[in-house]
Parts: structure tokens; sequence; C-alpha cells
């Protein structure tokens, strides 16, 4: 299996940013091939990444979408209006959703079954806090999140579902988990997802996320427990995130 490799770039970038970055990202596509690379722009800049990607090895994904099909929710985007635009895959439940979006895991639920129902990946996105971690109470965080963010599940015969698993005390800080402490986690969340779904929790891919850069991405990457990564800040520099794509393939 190829690693995965997901680059979030938030509230940034521009539709002309994204023009520069991906001239500069794909000067060396070659790379690509041997990896599962996805980039998640803001909604409005969707279309141009769509435009600059298509027809290359490099996929494009939603970084949220709303779970009804349509309606009055004004400023939201739709599943199918991401479907419509090419998108491969959808970030359900990133943490600054829930923290800033007050995103619950019952409309995270919806999210993935949604995500899902619209042929698109969700990536179910999971992790504790400082304070519950600090309170040793990250297992039962984590477990808590996966076992309702895939609830609505049991109706889809194939599960083609990553889980991202992100401590938010390492999201935009500089500080990294421990690997080990993250293998350890990514074993959880698989026996998790074996008690939860009758089918298919061996072949779910656990990717990490949390200030991974060009430097510690091996480290992360095992190919066994952890199957790729979710990056922020480092996915905002063509030459660093292709760099760090390197280092994986
Ligand atoms: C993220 O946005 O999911 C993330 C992990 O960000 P960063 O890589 O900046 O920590």
């Amino acid at each position: 299996m190829k690693p995965i490799v997901i680059g979030n770039w938030k509230m940034h970038l521009t539709p002309s940013e994204a023009r520069v970055f991906l001239r500069d990202f794909m000067a060396n596509p070659e790379v690509f091939e041997r990896a599962d690379v996805t980039l998640c722009p803001a909604a409005p800049v969707i279309p141009v990444v769509a435009d600059a990607l298509r027809g290359t090895a490099v996929h494009w994904g939603g970084q949220n979408a709303h779970w009804e099909a349509q309606g009055a929710f004004t400023g939201e985007t739709s599943m199918a209006m991401l479907a419509d635009l090419g998108c491969t895959l959808v970030l359900c439940g990133h943490s600054e959703r829930r923290r800033f979006a007050h995103e619950t895991d019952a409309d995270i639920a919806r999210k993935v079954e949604q995500t899902l129902a619209h042929g698109m990946i969700p990536v179910l996105c999971v992790g504790e806090t400082y304070e519950q971690r600090r309170q040793q109470q990250q297992d039962v965080v984590v477990i808590e999140q996966v076992r309702k963010g895939v609830n609505l599940l049991s109706a889809f015969p194939s599960l083609a579902l990553y889980v991202a698993y992100e401590p938010v005390w390492a999201i935009g800080t500089g500080q990294t988990i421990e690997p080990a402490d993250a293998t350890a986690m990514a074993r959880l969340i698989r026996s998790t997802l074996r008690e939860v779904l009758p089918t298919g929790a061996d072949s779910i891919p656990i990717i990490y996320g949390g200030s991974v850069t060009p430097l510690n991405v091996s480290s992360f990457v095992d190919g066994d427990a952890i199957s790729g990564v979710l990056v922020g800040g480092s996915s905002l520099n063509p030459v660093a995130f292709h760099q760090l794509i390197a280092q994986l393939v």
C-alpha cells in the first residue's frame, strides 16, 4: 500500500497563492506516483486546485462539509458540491471544527456517513486534548470518538474510511508525540474498529497528524500500524511538502 499523505491547508492560500504553490509543487511529479497524496484547500480554492491537478497522480479533498443534502444552511458546503468538484475525501471532525464550530460526535458521525454516501472517503479525525492526556484520559477519549464517529455505518457494505489520530496538543504547536505512543494509539483505534464494525476494520488505514515535518515524518509512518500522515503547517510550503512526501516513498 502506498503511504497516504493529506495536506490540510486550513484557512490559508488564496486561489492566486494556490496557483503559485501548485506550479512549484508539481515541478517534480515523479514522487507522487509512489504515494497517495491529497490536498485539502479551503472550499473556494478547490476549483483552482482541481483544474491544476486533473490528470495528475495528486488528489484533492474537502476540509469539511454539511451532512444535509441541501437547504437553508448559510455559509455551508454540501457533500454533493465537493463530489461534483472531484474531491476524493473529506476531513470529518478535525479538532479545529470540534473546537471552533462546536461539532459533536453525533454531527461528525452524520458527516462520515454522508461522505461515504457521496462516494468519497471520510477521514475521521480523533484525538485527545492536552488536559485529557495530562489526566491519562486519552484512551477513553479516543475510543469514544471512534465508536461514535462510525456509529452510522452499519448499512455500508464496504468501508472506504480513514481514521486520523491527531493529538490536539500536537496540532500546529511544533510539539510531537513519541512515535511509540502514536503507534500504541493506532493499535487501540484498530481494536476499537474491530469491536464496533462487523467487517472491514482491518483494511481501514490509520494515519497520524500533529506537527509532522520532513524531518520527523519517517518516524511516524511504520507501514504497519500507521499508514500515512495528515499535515497542516508543513503542507503550505511546496518545497517542504514535496520533501516530506519524498521521505516516505
Ligand atoms: C492538521 O491540521 O491536521 C495538523 C496536523 O496541523 P499541523 O501539521 O500544523 O500540526
